[in-house]
């Protein structure tokens, strides 16, 4: 049977789609390749939320076709994803000898277009059409039972947006918001706890809207069932939105012990989410809100429905609910019209919030989108400067936050060896750091209390021993 090889590029909600097509094809009887040159099939699921993410995939792609035709090799190439959805045909008539454009609404057709192109029954398939219910389908998962099985794992719930941020390619990458249902989704979960895995995170572009545009009672107890056949059934409750209801589903699976979700907007975390926090211990001390900008001004011109007061509460909630929680944040510099007063709004706001973390991005026109014929672009040079200048503040008020924990006891779920020290074994608390410490195989999958000794770049190190011993 043939061999691929999966490329991702973008975010986490990218990387499950990838699982999901990979464990699809190793059900149909493909292996994964170690490596791209070893592969029958490479696949580059792609992103578009910034052009510098486009062009490496295309660049990726270009390099791939020119290796394969130097080694007359035989090799089916395809994009998958956001920017195979937004661009299409497009990237047939840049690169014709592409075999496949996978859209984000088909990813569950590619063994089926896969078996046609190896099988030379179609020489080029391009895909992009929208497909009702293609949010259920994002359910496979790669675990294996072995020792290798993750400790911890994502599930798709909803697909798509609708608050159309004026600098967002997402509503024309992945569609108008559509949702599983509940049911459906603790199936899914079920399923991973009883393989193993104590932590999901709940995903999708904007997950706090989850549910918010499927009304019916109907939809919360339609397909889907779990392991023992049973429908779990869930009331509707008119005081709770439809995410807090999933959490509550969620947090009732025997054997999980955390839960996540990411990404939200900060509109979402109304009372009822900022309450949860305080009553699901599940629920893992964390939050991402992503702020984009601290000036009123250009959250407006952004579209982004708050305030930063309106923001600023929120925060000051959440930490008197669930007092250590770890917040972190999206930031875009340099968004057409940013003055620099603007910009000092964002750098007084990071202040005054003190984030755990914050990626920040330098505005990127992207076409069909309001921001990329706004007036006023900021030149390349100021967004650069505007981000080195965010960034020094992020990580010195981020090393504060991390050189707060030295010293202090925290809970840490293992999840294996470090990628860049396998002497080194990696876990993460609850508030979502990563903690690096002396481990082995027995680690694996534990939750275990760990000193922090030390910290380094948005990373401490623990040990575990010390807290043996001090253990009556
Ligand atoms: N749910 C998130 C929100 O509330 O905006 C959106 C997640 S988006 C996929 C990840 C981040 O990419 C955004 O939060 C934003 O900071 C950044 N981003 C999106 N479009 C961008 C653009 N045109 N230029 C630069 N950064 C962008």
């Amino acid at each position: 049977m043939p061999s691929v090889f999966i490329k991702t590029y973008g975010c986490q909600m990218n990387e499950r789609d990838s699982e999901a097509v990979a464990a699809q094809l190793v059900a149909k009887g493909y292996s994964l390749a170690a490596s791209e040159a070893a592969a029958d099939v490479v696949l580059l699921n792609t992103c578009s939320v910034r052009d510098f993410a486009e062009q490496k995939a295309i660049n990726k792609m270009r390099n791939l076709l020119g290796t394969a035709r130097s080694e007359k090799r035989d090799q089916i190439v395809g994009f998958m994803g956001c920017m195979a959805q937004s661009r299409g045909r497009e990237l047939i008539d840049r690169l014709p000898d592409v075999d496949l454009v996978l859209g984000t609404q088909k990813f569950h057709r590619a063994a089926e277009y896969l078996d046609e192109l190896l099988a030379g029954k179609r020489r080029q398939i391009v895909d992009i059409a929208a497909e009702a219910k293609s949010e259920a389908a994002i359910r496979e998962h790669l675990l294996n039972g072995s020792a290798k099985t993750s400790v911890s794992a994502f599930v798709s719930i909803m697909q798509g947006c609708n608050q159309h941020c004026t600098f967002c390619i997402v509503p024309a990458t992945r569609g108008a918001e559509r949702s599983r249902t509940i049911p459906d989704i603790v199936a899914e979960c079920r399923e991973l706890v009883a393989r193993g895995v104590k932590e999901i995170t709940l995903l999708g572009q904007i997950v706090t809207s989850y549910g918010r545009r499927e009304k019916s009672d109907a939809w919360q107890v339609s397909a889907g069932t779990n392991l023992t056949g049973e429908l779990p059934t869930v009331p509707r409750q008119p005081s709770l939105t439809p995410f807090v209801q999933l959490l509550e589903a969620v947090h009732e699976i025997e054997g999980l012990e955390r839960i996540r979700f990411t990404s939200p907007h900060p509109k979402g975390y109304g009372d009822d989410l900022v309450d949860a926090y305080a009553r699901l211990p599940k629920l893992c001390e964390c939050a991402h809100l992503p702020l984009q900008s601290g000036s009123d001004r250009m959250l407006k011109l952004m579209h982004r429905g708050y305030t930063r007061e309106k923001f600023a509460g929120i925060i000051r909630k959440l930490r008197a609910a669930r007092p250590g929680i770890g917040i972190t944040t999206d930031i875009i510099v340099g968004f057409p019209g940013e003055t620099e007063e603007d910009f000092e709004q964002t750098l007084s706001l990071c202040r005054a919030v003190e984030f755990d973390n914050a990626y920040i991005f330098k505005y990127s026109e992207r076409r069909d989108t309001p921001a990329a014929t706004m007036p006023d672009q900021v030149s390349v040079p100021v967004r650069e400067e505007r981000n080195q200048r965010l960034l020094e503040l992020v990580n010195t008020l981020a090393a504060r936050k991390y050189d707060a924990f030295i010293g202090r006891q925290v809970q840490i779920l293992v999840e294996g060896p470090s990628r860049k020290n396998a002497a080194r074994f990696t876990g993460r608390t609850r508030c979502n750091k990563i903690v690096l410490f002396d481990g082995g195989e027995r680690h694996r999958g534990q939750l275990m209390d760990v000193r922090i000794e030390r910290t380094g770049s948005f990373t401490l190190y623990g040990d575990p021993a010390v807290v043996n011993l001090s253990s009556p």
